[in-house]
């Protein structure tokens, strides 16, 4: 959808109706904006931007944004960049205490009501998964969705134990073929092998004469009715393609040197070894500020007392871990928002409160203005004006790429299929132990992470190698 069709649509908008969003059961919901994206491409400016149209409040969702100082480490947007808009949760914890998402969730939350009750709109920003996560949504739920709701009872429960042992004369095969004629949905899931996971849905049937797949079938049905969402959400992806990014990610780590960061890790270094200091002598890296990339990156250099030369060699070498780390964890969030946020979001369109969800385009940062600012300042309002959300796929070319394909709900768990891998499975003479192997994958997700590890590319390897004709045919 152009651009002028959103203002046009805008203009004949009178005064914006109150702030109050969807009435359920007599209580009145407020909207929440929330912009998540990769490190380094432009959320917090967007944030502003965006607080300074519509009467907004920032609120900071960064993990190592939280803390106190070390502006440059942390990329804190500095007093001017933030022209007046008041932020919050931007740097008052101390550096060496470590602040848990659960606080996070609870101090987001009231400055959200708050900032509402103002009659303002609170803009939640930022790239930390889990942070933004656990705003959002009641409970943690992606991270609850995501695993395999049969896993967590099975091995703890004394009832399997007996049912176990009254089953202990019958084979894998036998108790598969069992679970085949009683519950196929759950025998399509579990190869025969796999003794515990078989036992247990037969266990489901004997003792609650329900079958296994029934009970998962309708707590995915209560899932999909229940209301997951804690406030009515319009969510910004705010997206560079991988190639522009990478380049801005590693001039954004030259900039950061020349603006003094090696001070700031010094100071980091003096601050988080001072013996009087709670948290210092556990997990080097793994708490606090000191997770924030660069500190491990550059740990020996700071820490060396070698000449020049080697100094300086391994000055280097921390700027070339510092760009890998950056871009690998700018990978991470990318993979994190398409794969957990964006279908959770999108298995709430069919309910009362709705997460809508918008990709802007800040590849090409000339464009900013009218491809992030604007768009996103016009859709901020359809939604606070509580009117009909335009499609988001007609946003761009790029949003209509990256939000086909999403899936409605992470959780699946019926869906799932076993892959069974020709290449990694061994027939009995092509083993070393003349025993035949067959490898399993348990889902789409796992065969697809198979298929991208060490072992499979190996063993793919050593296939063409050894049975150069038996592959061609198999490709034929
Ligand atoms: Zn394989």
């Amino acid at each position: 959808m152009p651009i002028f069709f959103y203002r046009y649509f805008m203009r004949s908008e009178t005064p914006s109706p109150p702030k109050q969003r969807e009435t359920i059961f007599g209580c009145v919901k407020f909207g929440l904006i929330a912009i998540t994206g990769t490190t380094g491409v432009g959320k917090s400016q967007l944030a502003i931007e965006l607080a300074r149209a519509l009467n907004g409040e920032v609120i900071n969702a960064d993990a190592m944004q939280v803390y106190r100082g070390y502006e440059i480490i942390t990329n804190k947007v500095n007093r001017s960049e933030m022209q007046d808009v008041p932020h919050h949760l931007l740097g008052d914890v101390e550096p060496h205490r470590e602040y848990t998402v659960h606080e996070f969730e609870q101090d987001a939350i009231a400055k959200i009501t708050e900032i509402q009750g103002r009659g303002r709109i609170p803009i939640l920003v930022g790239g930390t998964n889990y942070y933004i996560q656990s705003v959002i949504f009641r409970k943690a739920l992606i991270s609850k969705n995501a695993r395999n709701l049969t896993d967590s009872d099975v091995g703890c429960d004394p009832r399997l134990h007996a049912f176990e042992e009254q089953n202990a004369h019958k084979s894998n095969q036998e108790l598969w073929e069992e679970l085949k004629q009683t519950d196929p949905i759950m025998a399509e899931k579990w190869h025969a092998n796999n003794r515990r996971k078989v036992l247990r849905s037969l266990e489901v049937l004997h003792t609650s004469g329900k079958r296994h797949s029934e009970w998962i079938r309708e707590s995915n049905q209560a899932r999909e009715q229940e209301e997951t969402l804690r406030f009515s959400t319009l969510l910004f992806w705010l997206y560079a393609d991988t190639p522009t990014l990478n380049q801005r990610l590693d001039s954004r780590v030259d900039k950061m040197i020349e603006r003094g960061m090696f001070d700031e890790l010094a100071q980091l270094k003096n601050q988080m070894s001072d013996p009087d200091k709670e948290n210092v002598s556990r997990g080097e890296f793994t708490s606090g500020l000191m997770q924030a990339i660069g500190f491990r990156e550059f740990s020996d250099y700071l820490t060396t007392t070698k000449d020049s030369s080697e100094r300086e060699q391994l000055k280097t070498k921390g700027i070339d871990d510092m760009k890998a780390s950056t871009r690998r964890y700018s990978k991470r969030q990318v993979s994190w928002i398409r794969n957990k946020l964006l279908p959770e979001c999108k298995s709430t369109l069919h309910k009362s409160i709705r997460a809508h969800t918008f990709v802007l385009d800040a590849t090409d940062l000339s464009l900013w203005n009218t491809d992030v600012r604007d768009k996103a300042i016009d859709i901020a309002k359809i939604f606070d004006s509580n009117l009909p959300m335009p499609e988001p796929t007609s946003l761009s070319e790029t949003a209509r790429t990256l939000l086909t394909d999403i899936k409605s709900s992470p959780n699946s768990a019926l869906a799932w299929k076993r892959h069974l891998c020709t290449v990694c499975s061994k027939s009995a003479e092509e083993s070393s132990n003349g025993v035949a192997r067959e490898v399993w994958l348990n889902g789409d997700d796992e065969y697809q992470q198979h298929l991208r590890s060490r072992q499979h590319k190996k063993n793919t390897k050593y296939r063409k190698r050894m049975y150069p004709l038996q592959e061609k045919k198999k490709r034929i």
